[in-house]
């Protein structure tokens, strides 16, 4: 991987990575805070033993209100080879895991694909590939044929909200495209009988506290483009304050989050419900780690 200057997400940023990190906050080395089972997902793809996740430092789209700001803006996390993070996926996977999770991990694309090659041929379990949205056609098309189940965000309708809050204007536009050409690869959602997911898109959405008609927009907009059978869709209800400048400071109110339900419901999308419970700290998973040293 020979990165002169890494132009490889959409921010274009031109870092030379073997010298200093770029926007990300990446340099070449894979970086890794935490990897252990994780069941706080989705139940088709948690299950009852837990994704294989794997909590990549760095970050290319930053949102200020990042719940995991630790490892996304503050890199923590280990250095590791790609024998190191294949021998962690084989640890995983001795662990009973459903899947492996890559989460946050689309600056390491390059690195990452000749392990994922070979996770591919050794084990039988699913690649579940856990993103912001911001991905650009190159990024895609290096995982095409590696991936199985795409779990992107899908975080704004707004441009103005998403510059101020994510410095990223024109995040609709390549958040569509983005999941236009996951669904090329996966096609529609299969679950295994024990109702896994085994392949295909789910899409999450985050309502934000105080910008409600955002995420009826959102859900407008991918409703206007693909069918309710496209993908599944999980509405997120977790948002923490973290006490960032220019961030929501309070909790979603029940009237928020039922609102942007209805709006799911009425665009006919399948798929799951947060309860306002969700919305606490303890839900992060402790970027200590674990599993990575
Ligand atoms: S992946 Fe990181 S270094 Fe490369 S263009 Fe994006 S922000 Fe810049």
């Amino acid at each position: 991987m020979a990165e002169e200057q890494c132009r490889l997400c959409p921010r274009q940023c031109g870092a030379a990575r073997e010298k200093t990190p770029g926007y990300c906050g990446a340099g070449t080395a894979l970086r890794i805070a935490r990897a252990a089972p994780h069941l706080w997902e989705e139940p088709c793809i948690s299950g009852t033993k837990g994704s294989g996740a794997l909590f990549f430092s760095g970050c290319a789209l930053r949102c200020r209100y990042c719940q995991n700001y630790d490892i996304s803006f503050c890199r923590k996390g280990n250095d590791v080879t790609p024998a190191r993070l294949f021998d962690i996926m084989t640890a995983l996977k001795e662990q009973g895991v459903h899947n492996f999770n890559f989460v946050t991990a689309d600056h390491y694309i390059p690195q990452l694909v000749p392990v994922l090659e070979k996770a591919k041929e050794a084990f039988d379990l699913p690649i579940v590939w856990n993103c912001s949205g911001y991905e650009s056609p190159g990024m895609l098309a290096m995982l095409d044929g590696l991936v199985d189940v795409y779990l992107p965000d899908f975080k704004y309708a707004d441009s103005a909200l998403a510059e101020k809050l994510s410095c990223a204007a024109d995040y609709p536009k390549v958040a569509l495209d983005a999941l236009e050409r996951m669904l090329r690869q996966t096609g529609k959602p299969v679950k295994d009988r024990a109702g896994l997911l085994r392949r295909g898109v789910l899409v999450r959405h985050l309502v934000l506290p105080g910008y409600r008609k955002n995420s009826i927009d959102a859900v407008k907009l991918l409703a206007g483009r693909f069918a309710p059978s496209d993908f599944l869709f999980s509405l997120m209800s977790q948002y923490t304050p973290q006490g960032r400048e220019n961030t929501p400071n309070r909790r979603l109110t029940r009237f928020e989050y039922e609102s942007v339900k209805e709006a799911v419901l009425d665009a006919g999308f399948d798929g799951y419900f947060q309860s306002l419970s969700s919305a606490a700290s303890v839900f992060t998973p402790p970027f200590d780690g674990t599993g990575v040293g």
